[in-house]
């Protein structure tokens, strides 16, 4: 058979599909088209640039595989933005990447796509002369302090990142160490201040890293025998931001390589910027001696951001990508995804996506859909004993009851709604969840699921069952 773009991404596809959620599948990868394939690049189109980044941010590790997988190792994959005006007689997308020289996949190091990776950093220490080769910063410039919005919950670490940014080196927060729980903003703030820094100062070497492949490069350079060059690699950066430091929990060999490097960097003034997701007295497996450093500067947190916060990140980050969107909505958003700005910020994005390419309008019910899913997916999975409790208490009768072999039809019906629910809020197969709700087999669950889906279309007291049950388990 003939190796078109069409046939080289529909076989991507059905890998892709085996690989991630159905919902997902639907969501990201139904709506690309291929276009073109000129030797090992594919070019798809997609429809948007939030696609585009989502794309990037979220697949492009299972594009890759699936790439490879077709094309060799060299496969490149190259996103066109369809320039779909579906928002008004505005210009949203001007900002647009230029469609065909925006590659991913080049480097072999795709988890931070945004940057192609020069060969120096990912394997520094080798080069010779390294004192001359220049270092690729690896900061992403949209992440400056410009669109990080300002509120009383991240004051404190934005201003001592600006102070730090403006001197580097030259304050008291050495190291600044910024932390909070996920998606509060640590990396898009370690990355601003590097980004502040180049800017000011160009001549100052300025590295971030993740403390998972700093590990990483560590750990090669003990296997290369090259550790020497690993730390004096180090040694020579102005500014080194080490992102999510509590993954070095326990990995004492890393820990103690890095002590040294900081102590010397310290030492020679320069600055040392980290993130973690705990505070330094909660952070397990570290030693004590990093510890006692780590609170040497400052320590600022990140809290969750409050309701007017959440409104303005939202509002900027609309502004940004230039889609108008009413106050109404957008509030209804930021009311109901509350702990997490990179949910927040999730939910905008499929909604925009979501409306783009069904040719909807951006309605509040689109908007209630979408932060429903979002609550619900982030919400810890329930268990199907969880299930069969709620289920029973809410029919009175117990446990050994709905699990019983009895044919009553209310027991029956009851069962038949565990196994439902069971399978709609739980990842088990059918076969664990027939084993776990009295015993039965995986056609029994089958077959319940289809009882319960046709009766609560066609009976009115049996969908008023399921409809109580959904929010006693959603709670
Ligand atoms: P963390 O590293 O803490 O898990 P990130 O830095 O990755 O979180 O932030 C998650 C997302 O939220 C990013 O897209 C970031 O730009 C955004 N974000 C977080 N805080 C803010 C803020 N104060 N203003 C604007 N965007 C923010
Ligand atoms: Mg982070």
């Amino acid at each position: 058979m003939e190796i078109t773009a069409q046939s080289v991404w529909s076989n991507c596809l059905a890998f892709i599909k085996d690989n991630i959620q159905p919902q997902a599948y639907k969501t990201w990868f139904e709506p690309i088209d291929a276009v073109k394939l000129s030797g090992n690049a594919l070019s798809i189109q997609v429809p948007s640039k939030f696609f585009y980044e989502w794309l990037e941010e979220h697949y492009v590790k299972i594009l890759k595989v699936s790439l490879t997988k077709e094309l060799g190792a060299e496969a490149k994959l190259v996103y066109v933005i369809k320039m779909e005006n579906t928002y008004g007689n505005k210009q949203p997308f001007t900002e647009k990447i230029p469609s065909a020289n925006r590659s991913a996949l080049k480097s072999q190091d795709v988890d931070v796509p945004f940057n192609n990776k020069s060969p120096e950093l990912r394997n520094p220490f080798i080069i010779p002369g390294i004192r001359n080769v220049k270092i690729e910063s690896q900061l992403n410039p949209s992440y400056s302090f410009e669109n990080f919005l300002e509120g009383d919950s991240n004051r404190l670490a934005r201003n001592a990142g600006i102070a730090v940014a403006n001197k580097p080196g030259g304050t008291s927060f050495n190291p600044l160490l910024i932390f909070g729980g996920v998606g509060l903003g640590k990396t898009h703030l370690a990355h601003a201040i590097g980004v502040d820094i180049k800017d000011k100062y160009p001549e100052k070497t300025v590295l971030y890293i993740s403390a998972e492949k700093f590990t990483q490069q560590y750990i090669d350079s003990v296997k290369k025998n090259n550790r020497n060059d690993f730390i004096h690699f180090y040694q020579i950066i102005d500014v080194l931001i080490i992102d999510d430091v509590q993954f070095l929990s326990g990995k004492t060999g890393t820990q103690d390589v890095f002590f040294h490097i900081f102590n010397h960097l310290h030492q020679n003034g320069k600055q040392v910027i980290l993130t973690s997701d705990k505070a330094p007295v909660d952070m397990q497996d570290i030693e004590q001696r990093l510890l006692s450093r780590f609170k040497w500067g400052l320590s600022a947190e990140l809290q969750t951001p409050d309701f007017e916060t959440r409104v303005s990140i939202l509002k900027n980050k609309l502004y940004r990508d230039g889609v108008e969107m009413q106050d109404d909505i957008i509030e209804y958003v930021a009311k109901h995804i509350k702990t997490n700005v990179r949910e927040l910020e999730g939910a905008i994005i499929s909604l925009i996506a979501q409306s783009s390419f069904n040719k909807k309008e951006i309605t509040i019910n689109l908007a209630k859909d979408i932060v429903e899913k979002f609550v619900k997916n982030t919400k810890r999975e329930v268990s199907i004993d969880y299930i069969q409790k709620v289920v029973s208490d809410y029919f009175q009768m117990d446990v050994n009851t709905l699990q019983s072999k009895t044919r009553k039809r209310h027991i029956v019906q009851a069962r038949q709604l565990a196994m439902f629910f069971a399978k709609k809020y739980t990842k088990a197969s059918l076969a664990s969840i027939g084993s776990q709700i009295g015993q039965r087999d995986h056609a029994t669950v089958l077959h319940a699921c289809k009882t319960v889906d046709n009766l609560s279309s066609t009976d009115k007291q049996f969908r008023k069952y399921v409809e109580d049950l959904s929010k006693k388990l959603a709670l």
